[in-house]
């Protein structure tokens, strides 16, 4: 705090999504006065805010991430329909976030209260040990820390987000080292009558990976899920669990009811989402909405004093209607929370923390390749999670050296990433005679039609992790700026051939995959409006997607020189200020990255506790004392 100057916060967090909600909830927790700025709107009542979010998602024609938030000009953010594909390969931009890539950074995110954790799909796996260490593999970086520094803050994550998975299962099928006696806070969610098919016709089989020396065999595993299931009486020695439930009251009887809308909103409110946590804050901590932070203040020593923000109105955020003023506050300790992508915006925007020419870049995601078909029976798509089991044994081994590894996730919502959803399986079979050999059904031959289309479809998702490369990277374009007059986000983005061999094996292993499930395959790569992905290697078409998994452009590393933030993911160049979320991760994993990002909020949290405790500590007196003498003894 400057001498002299009456300060009112410790901390500033900048973003109320999933990494700023975790930070301002441990501190507030410690009685720290928090101020978190969240560049979206805010409900003033929840329960209200989430009607209007499920209505806002009903209401809308594309059932996309964002449909229950409408987005302002003032906090605009990218979306998955900014991308189109072009007939002849190649794709078009255009959106929030220009693209300049070979291939397009195929992901969104939220700008709203509760950011992108209001609409993940809320699954839960951790890291492999072995995740940390992608260098002994040839690609990527090496993490600071290792599984062992954040299994404590894997389990703290687990508490306050409300886990549901099987112990035992992850230990036997992931190898997962959970301490002795560790239990999840819920039963791990029942598999779905898919997964039940697929574990019937695939546990115990092998097929050949093109980059493994040996047969992997297949085993169909439950995957952790943040979204309420049965309380664990076992959980803590014996305390049991009381689920969260709607807006953050505690709940024995909130359950996941299988509405199958997790992607954006979840009805019932069984999904974690930061709002829950946001409910339970401790009375320190201040959210004010609608202010875009702009720059990060520092001292003459480089030490963060505090943020610069513009606050709009009601009206449309360009600086007529609503209007928009200027505002600076201060604080000990800034934490940017804001996302992969607006964390490295803030940071070049105000032109710090990048001594290692780092900022923005190692961009990664999850690239996916989908695979979809027709089982022989029903399958019962469309209820409960998008995903509840995976196959996991690609994720480990030898093999990553050769091409990049990957999860699968069995699909349980049909075709809807792939093709569109159910709609267009209708409208084809309503439409003009002769399109897809169907055409013109009515009444109960178009119901019979509908039931064999539908419920015989399933999708596997195949994640790959993509490795840090420095030339995946956002910059900043001058030049085109948004409603705010902020320089927009550049990303230019590519799959490396690491990645794409990942992807190439992959679709060898689904071939093998859908033969043993006597599968039909509908998947379609050709390039086209639906496939911006799309790209060639060795010859063959793929397509990919991405996950929403923006990660790796403030990363995290045991050097200044090499890296933005240290371990703790303080900005190695300003004491005070923080980096937070996905953006620190250095290699983005075999897992969906966000429980892994909430471990380190929370390991975060405890440093940030830290530097303040040391602030208030109180400074030791020296009283004055006389000279020392030297006194020659009397030995006699
Ligand atoms: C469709 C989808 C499904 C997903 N499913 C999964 C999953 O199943 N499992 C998983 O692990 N991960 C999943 N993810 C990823 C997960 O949602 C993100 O990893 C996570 O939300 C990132 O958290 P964050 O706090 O870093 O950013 P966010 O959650 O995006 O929060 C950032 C916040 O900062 C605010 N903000 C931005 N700019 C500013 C500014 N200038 N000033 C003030 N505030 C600002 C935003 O409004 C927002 O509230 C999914 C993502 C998507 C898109
Ligand atoms: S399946 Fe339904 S009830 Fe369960 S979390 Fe998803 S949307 Fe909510």
């Amino acid at each position: 705090m400057s001498p002299g100057r009456p300060q009112v916060y410790d901390v500033i967090v900048v973003g109320g999504g999933f990494a700023g909600t975790l930070m301002a909830h441990r501190l507030g927790e410690r009685g720290r006065r928090v101020l978190v700025l969240e560049a979206g709107v805010r409900a003033v009542n929840a329960a209200q805010g989430h009607r209007r979010a499920v209505d806002s998602y009903l209401a809308a024609s594309a059932k996309v991430p964002g449909s229950p938030y409408p987005s302002h000009p003032a906090a605009p953010w990218p979306e998955v329909t900014d991308l189109t594909g072009a007939s002849g390969g190649g794709y078009r931009s255009d959106g929030y976030l220009i693209q300049r890539g070979g291939l397009p950074y195929a992901s969104g995110y939220v700008r709203a209260n509760g950011g992108t954790g209001n609409v993940w799909t809320g699954l839960t796996p951790r890291m492999h040990p072995e995740d940390f260490r992608t260098d002994l593999f040839g690609y990527g970086r090496a993490w600071p820390i290792g599984y062992a520094d954040l299994e404590p803050y894997y389990r703290a994550a687990e508490r306050e987000i409300g886990v549901a998975a099987d112990a035992e299962e992850q230990r036997a099928r992931v190898g997962l080292p959970l301490p002795h006696g560790y239990v999840f806070p819920m039963r791990a969610l029942p598999p779905s009558h898919l997964d039940r098919l697929m574990a019937g016709r695939l546990d115990g089989r092998c097929v050949k990976d093109p980059g493994a020396e040996d047969p992997v065999e297949l085993r169909v595993v439950g995957t952790p899920h943040a979204r309420n299931g049965v309380p664990n009486p076992s959980y803590e020695g014996g305390a049991g669990y009381v689920p969260v439930g709607a807006s953050g009251q505690p709940d024995q009887h909130n359950r996941c009811v299988g509405h199958a809308s997790c992607i954006p909103v979840c009805p019932a409110q069984a999904k974690y989402t930061p709002l829950k946590t946001q409910a339970r804050w401790s009375p320190t901590v201040t959210l004010v909405d609608r202010a875009v932070v702009s720059r990060v203040l520092v001292d003459g020593t480089g030490r963060a004093t505090g943020v610069e923000y513009l606050s709009y109105g009601d009206g449309d955020g360009d600086g007529h209607g609503g209007g928009v003023d200027r505002h600076r506050v201060t604080a000990d300790v800034v934490v940017l929370a804001a996302h992969a992508v607006e964390n490295a915006k803030l940071l070049l925007l105000s032109g710090l923390a990048n001594r290692s020419d780092q900022v923005g870049r190692n961009l990664m995601d999850h690239p996916v390749l989908l695979a979809w078909g027709l089982m022989p029976e029903q399958v019962g798509p469309y209820r409960g999670p998008g995903s509840t089991s995976g196959l996991e044994g690609f994720r480990f081994g030898r093999a990553r050296r050769r091409r990049a590894p990957f999860r699968i996730e069995i699909g349980n919502w049909g075709w809807v990433w792939a093709t569109g959803g159910p709609e267009g399986d209708l409208a084809a079979l309503l439409g003009p005679a002769g399109r897809q050999g169907r055409g013109r059904l009515r009444g109960a031959a178009l119901r019979a039609a509908v039931r064999d289309r539908v419920g015989r479809q399933f999708a596997l998702q195949f994640e790959m992790e993509q490795g840090a490369d420095p030339a995946n990277r956002i910059t900043l374009d001058p030049g085109s700026r948004d409603a705010l007059g902020l320089p927009r986000p550049v990303a230019t983005y590519d799959l490396a051939p690491h990645v794409r061999d990942g992807i190439a094996a992959a679709k060898e292993v689904s071939d093998q995959i859908f033969a043993l499930l006597g599968a039909e395959d509908h998947s379609d790569y050709a390039p086209g409006p639906g496939q911006p992905g799309h790209f060639v290697h060795h010859g063959r078409s793929y397509a990919f997607r991405g996950a929403g998994h923006g990660a790796g452009t403030h990363i995290m590393g045991d050097s200044p020189s090499t890296s933005v933030v240290d371990e703790w993911q303080r900005c190695w160049d300003h004491p005070g200020l923080y980096a937070i979320g996905c953006g620190s991760l250095p290699s983005v994993a075999t897992s969906n990255p966000t429980l892994t990002m909430a471990a380190l909020a929370l390991r975060s949290a405890e440093r940030v506790e830290g530097e303040l405790a040391a602030r208030d500590r109180p400074v030791a007196l020296h009283r004055r004392t006389a000279p020392a003498t030297t006194t020659t003894g009397d030995a006699s």
